[in-house]
């Protein structure tokens, strides 16, 4: 499972990124970059997203 981001949900508040205990999201202009290899399947970042845009998907983590 990998962190996904609902790109029409996300309001790039950055509140993910910075919980991420392994830095595995990064807050670009347009985009939260999901490093797919470095998610680890927590949850933190899912329960940290204030309009609830990040989901944890089999294979997921694009952007
Ligand atoms: S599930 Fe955990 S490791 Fe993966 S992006 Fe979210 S906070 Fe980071
Ligand atoms: S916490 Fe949610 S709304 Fe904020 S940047 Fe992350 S995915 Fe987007």
């Amino acid at each position: 499972m990998v962190a996904t981001i609902n790109k029409d949900k996300c309001m790039y508040c950055g509140a993910c990124t910075s919980v991420c205990p392994f830095m595995a999201l990064e807050l670009r202009e347009t985009s939260i970059h999901v490093y797919s290899d470095k998610c680890t399947d927590c949850g933190i970042c899912v329960k940290a997203c204030p309009v609830g845009a990040i989901k944890l998907i089999p294979g997921g983590g694009k952007e």
